[in-house]
């Protein structure tokens, strides 16, 4: 049975290879697809565009955002759909969120130069056309010769384990569950078993639920039947809704294609319900903790 939803792609708004209106060009006229979120990370600036073509294209579109967030002993990767992205205090934050990006990434590029690897800071900003990321160190790194893909400089450079790694702004999940929310929009927990993995989410999943998740990424791109079992148990014994998608930024980032996972139309419809409900209405303000602001 062909795919015909998509939950989690990027573009260049953040650090995938095509536009908002290549990547829903490429939707609808490489894959089946029928229904297809944007969830860039930190920002929404490719919402609009996308919507845009989507509309020129008879695809349903969703827009979505991507908040990467830290944890004492791990990564949890917050999406967070139908966001009322033009609230002025959503988009001050994800701007607080950006200029962290910029600063880190500046600081990673110092770490490397250092080492003796000679990469501009300059030409990482050139790459990156949005929110900048260690995807777009990885291409310049990639350019100046130092590595034959993406892959090979997380491996040798740049990866959690690096030493010119330099850590994101620190986001706690919660507040990364706060931020959504406080956009009317719906917190999903992004490729669960990729990280945090499965222990470490049986014990924080009960604080995220308290906290207001509504949905676990359960159909992603590499998870096998069993592991999407795994996640669909644990959804169902939270109330939490199953989404899933590719993370497609484009080809040599994320090993699956463009709708290449299928994803059920019942997860779509769930999101729409529970996003429905919420629109509206007078959201619960989220501020960033100051103590969070520079670390
Ligand atoms: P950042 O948010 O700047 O720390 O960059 C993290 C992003 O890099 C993730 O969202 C992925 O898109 C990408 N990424 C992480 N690890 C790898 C890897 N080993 N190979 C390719 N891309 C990766
Ligand atoms: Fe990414
Ligand atoms: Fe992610
Ligand atoms: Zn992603």
């Amino acid at each position: 049975m062909a795919n015909t939803i998509d939950l989690h792609t990027h573009s260049t708004a953040s650090d995938g290879l095509y536009t908002p209106t290549e990547l829903l060009q490429r939707a609808r006229h490489e894959t089946e697809l029928r229904v297809l979120a944007l969830t860039d990370h930190d920002t929404t600036n490719g919402l609009a565009e996308a919507a845009e073509a989507a509309s020129h294209l008879a695809i349903e579109f969703i827009a979505g955002i991507e908040l990467n967030t830290d944890i004492e002993g791990g990564e949890i990767h917050m999406l967070g759909y139908f966001p009322e992205y033009e609230r002025p205090e959503f988009q001050q934050t994800l701007q607080i969120l950006r200029d962290a990006r910029v600063r880190r990434g500046e600081r990673m590029v110092e770490l490397l130069n250092e080492q003796g690897v000679n990469i501009q800071w300059e030409r990482v900003r050139e790459i990156a056309q949005g929110a900048v990321g260690r995807p777009h160190i990885a291409k310049a790194l990639m350019e100046a010769g130092y590595v034959k893909s993406i892959g090979e400089a997380f491996d040798k450079y740049i990866g959690s384990n690096c030493p010119a790694y330099v850590p994101r702004y620190k986001l706690t999940p919660e507040d990364a569950i706060r931020l959504i929310l406080s956009a009317n929009g719906l917190p999903v927990m992004a490729h669960p078993l990729t990280m945090p993995g499965l222990e470490k989410l049986r014990t924080w999943l009960p604080d995220l639920v308290a906290t207001g998740l509504v949905g676990l990424e359960t159909y992603y791109g590499p998870y096998t039947h069993e592991e999407e079992q795994q996640l669909r148990d644990l959804a169902d014994k939270h109330r939490l809704i199953p989404t899933g998608g590719t993370d497609y930024h484009g080809p040599g980032i994320h090993p699956t294609p463009l709708g290449g996972r299928f994803v059920p139309h019942e997860a779509v419809e769930r999101l729409k319900e529970e996003a429905g409900k919420r629109a509206g209405t007078t959201p619960p303000a989220f501020v960033l903790p100051p103590a969070e602001k520079e670390r």
